[in-house]
């Protein structure tokens, strides 16, 4: 196969630092980054007044949940889920799933998402989204188990024919993890097995912990023991974990985290949405933890906007603790870049804009109202940007987005299909 260049010429590249200049793509690949940009290539992008960040990492979501948009919402999380989402969820089917999924996909790619963590049911239904809509993904099958060995049984077969089926497929965009859902709605036999399996196949493991002041009581009460606590005696911890939420943590298990270098996806809208309370980033960040950013469900967000969980985390932090200098905008870009990279093992691949990684890319636009005057790019990005800003986006190298026409995905067709999965699985409850 022939070689196909792409020239991103003369934009403001951000991510550790600023500087002028033109990015050269071949294939899959960022090959050169030059000052000047008057090196040849079959496709020129021009980025003048634009600015060029690394694809977003959204390092916790539920993509097919898009079709349960704004069907529940102000409800308490165990309402929220007793009530509506899992009686929903009881009646999804495979298409439903990939539907969902594929939406996701577009306003993903459309406010500048190039990679997710997803858990959910029906993987490979999701992987067959983010392969046909050109973004990246870590996938994984939610298993929860209830503490009966029946289900167990069910949940390791289905996680290991999703693993079987779609690890490492599309070109290497999709990957396959471990899903155990909480500590709470998995026996400790299956947190054992998710261990073992991770330590022997070199798998990442997305779990839910202490999302609720709920859950810690719950675990006191029961195990007289915290959430990480709990599962730093069942030897579960370590670098491989991502750890979505966070939320309600001792200074013990703070260490703990720190110690096990666990990869935290912090969650602050559905955090807030949801009541659940605001996670100690600030004091994770002190002690040297990774803490990256995710969305959750749209069905408790309600949208994948990681522009809003930038400028809402770092505000957030700041009223916890009541000084404005904690997580500064070139922090939470970190978070939403390298961090998640990092969350995902993918730090040597994607999450900054360096020779030799991936060319997943992100052009915004700053010639609006709300970016103007365009002084300091880390700062605009931060607090002054939104998702529809974003104007071009590439993922492993092939444009998904140019100049805000979506490539990959015919987006009125996406959305058509949305909405009939929506009415279909409305009309099974
Ligand atoms: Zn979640």
């Amino acid at each position: 196969m022939e070689t196909q260049t792409i020239l991103i010429k003369n934009s403001i590249i951000v991510d550790e630092d600023v500087r002028r200049g033109s990015v050269l793509i071949e294939d899959d690949k960022i090959v050169d980054i030059t000052r000047k940009g008057s090196t040849g290539a079959d496709e020129v992008i021009n980025a003048e007044g634009k600015v060029l960040i690394p694809g977003l990492v959204n390092t916790h979501t539920h993509i097919s949940m898009s079709l349960m948009r704004g069907l529940a919402d102000d409800l308490p999380l165990e309402t929220w889920l007793n009530d509506h989402i899992w009686p929903m969820e009881s009646n999804l089917e495979a298409e439903h799933c990939y539907v969902g999924a594929l939406l996701s996909a577009l306003e993903m790619i459309k406010s500048g998402t190039t990679t997710c963590n997803d858990m959910y049911f029906f993987m490979d239904e999701v992987a067959q989204a983010i392969d046909e809509s050109g973004i990246r993904g870590l996938l994984c099958h939610g298993m929860l188990d209830l503490f009966d060995s029946d289900k167990r049984k069910k949940e390791y077969k289905e996680t290991l024919r999703i693993i079987k089926k779609c690890h490492n497929t599309a070109d290497g965009r999709v990957q396959v993890a471990l899903g155990p859902h909480t500590p709470y709605t998995c026996s400790p036999e299956l947190l054992n097995w998710v261990r073992k399996k991770a330590d022997k196949n070199g798998l990442k493991i997305h779990i839910h912990v202490s999302e609720t002041e709920k859950e810690v009581e719950d675990s006191l009460n029961d195990r007289k023991k915290r959430p990480f606590e709990y599962l730093e005696d069942l030897n579960f911890l370590g670098p491989d974990v991502i750890a979505a939420h966070s939320v309600w943590l001792s200074g013990a298990e703070i260490a703990l985290i720190t110690d096990n270098n666990v990869k935290i996806s912090h969650n602050p809208l559905s955090n807030m949405k949801l009541a659940s309370g605001i996670s100690p980033v600030s004091d994770m960040i002190a002690n040297g933890v990774c803490v990256s950013l995710g969305t959750d469900g749209v069905a408790s967000n309600n949208n994948l906007d990681l522009f809003q969980e930038m400028k809402t985390s770092s505000l957030l932090q700041k009223v916890r603790t009541l000084d404005p200098t904690v997580l500064p905008a070139s922090k939470v870009l970190e978070m939403a870049t390298i961090n998640g990279a990092t969350a995902l093992g993918l730090e040597q691949e994607i999450g900054t804009i360096e020779v030799g990684k991936k060319a997943d890319l992100v052009l915004i636009d700053m010639k609006s109202p709300h970016l103007t005057p365009y002084r300091n790019p880390i700062s605009h990005l931060a607090y002054s940007a939104e998702g529809k800003d974003v104007d071009t986006v590439l993922c492993d190298g092939k444009i998904l987005m140019l100049e805000k026409e979506v490539l990959a995905l015919d987006e009125v067709e996406v959305m058509e299909m949305a909405e009939n999965a929506a009415i279909d699985l409305l009309s099974r409850n």
